[in-house]
């Protein structure tokens, strides 16, 4: 069918009303703030994933005011495990934003929503369309990929946006926007799969060039993928004489930022590790135990990690408040890497059976 004979909207709302989302939990007594909170927990992360983090961060910040109000600890403490930590942090320092300058509420419009942190312009759209019902375009992943096969838009990065954008505001309607833009985000989720589109099911595919042409997957383009590079670090696995593991908080920006972990150093050898054991912790007669390494991939980066246990240790200058002894068998509610929070269960696995 010719794509002007073709009526976009009018196609998806139809499949919303047979096929679209409509009890997940933000979806029930929605708010701005709700659906804020979701969208954040969306951007990288699927929704069966969400669901427990979501419901488990709604019980503890039920609004906008617990959130700015609450210890940075406790808000990482919920998103261990979600990753991309800065989400977590620009949700609370957004929180403080509203409570600060907006009196707690949402402001009206995209553009106002799209200064808070960690906010752009589809979320701010999405958070207006779905909880107030205005008319607001959105352009996350998943439209991004179903409209550039529909449209066969083979651009990657800033000059995608510029041709897709336009594109969205064309489509989107005047009329039940916040089903519009909900059945978009579905079928993107849920149909126009990134690598097995199911086109027999799709309500596009009357006038879906990309299909037409018999290559749905060659859109969006491939950006070009450039190989990671490496880091490596050591971490510390100190263990006092009571059993308690030393986790230190890390800076408040960068990669883990505001999390706890083990103390890190460079040295990646035997002697060089006793010389800063004994210079920079004060241990007299350090042996440390290598563990087997592991690594972490990073968007920009891949972590090779050697940890590294010293029993018995208690440096005499613990006593940072960004450090802290932790029991392993009642460990605090702080927020902790995946990775590290895993090394802690095995840890503590170990030091049973050595028992
Ligand atoms: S017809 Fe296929 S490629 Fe086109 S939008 Fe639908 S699922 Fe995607």
């Amino acid at each position: 069918m010719k794509k002007d004979r073709f009526h976009f909207a009018t196609a998806v709302l139809r499949w919303f009303d047979d096929h679209g989302r409509k009890t997940l939990p933000w979806q029930q007594d929605i708010t701005p703030y709700r659906v804020w909170v979701s969208e954040i927990m969306l951007q990288q992360t699927q929704v069966a994933t969400v669901i427990p983090y979501y419901e488990r961060f709604l019980a503890r910040f039920p609004d906008v005011q617990t959130l700015a109000d609450a210890p940075v600890d406790d808000v990482l403490h919920l998103w261990t495990g979600l990753g991309y930590y800065a989400r977590a942090r620009n949700l609370q320092k957004a929180a403080q934003v509203l409570v600060a300058q907006f009196g707690g509420e949402f402001p009206a419009t995209v553009d106002e929503v799209a200064t808070l942190p960690g906010i752009g312009r589809s979320t701010a759209g999405a958070i207006l369309s779905l909880s107030r019902q205005q008319r607001a375009v959105i352009l996350d992943g998943n439209v991004k990929r179903v409209l550039a096969r529909f449209h066969a838009v083979a651009e990657t990065g800033p000059a995608q946006e510029r041709i897709l954008w336009p594109l969205a505001e064309q489509h989107t309607p005047e009329q039940r926007v916040h089903h519009f833009n909900q059945a978009m985000m579905d079928l993107g989720a849920t149909v126009c799969m990134r690598t097995r589109p199911a086109c027999l099911l799709c309500p596009l595919q009357p006038a879906c060039t990309a299909l037409a042409e018999g290559t749905p997957t060659a859109y969006p383009g491939k950006k070009a993928t450039k190989a990671l590079p490496e880091k490596s670090t050591t971490l510390l696995v100190l263990l006092n004489a009571e059993g308690e593991v030393l986790l230190e908080q890390r800076p408040s920006s960068g990669i883990w930022g505001g999390l706890w972990s083990f103390p890190e150093t460079a040295a990646a050898d035997d002697a060089t590790l006793k010389l800063v054991l004994k210079e920079e912790w004060a241990l007299k007669r350090p042996h440390p135990e290598w563990l087997p390494e592991r690594g972490h991939t990073f968007s920009h980066y891949h972590l090779r990690m050697r940890p590294v246990l010293i029993r018995k240790a208690a440096p005499a200058q613990v006593c940072d408040r960004a450090q802290r002894w932790c029991r392993l068998d009642a460990l605090p509610a702080l927020g902790l890497p995946a990775p590290i929070k895993q090394m802690l269960g095995e840890l503590a696995v170990q030091l049973r059976g050595d028992q």
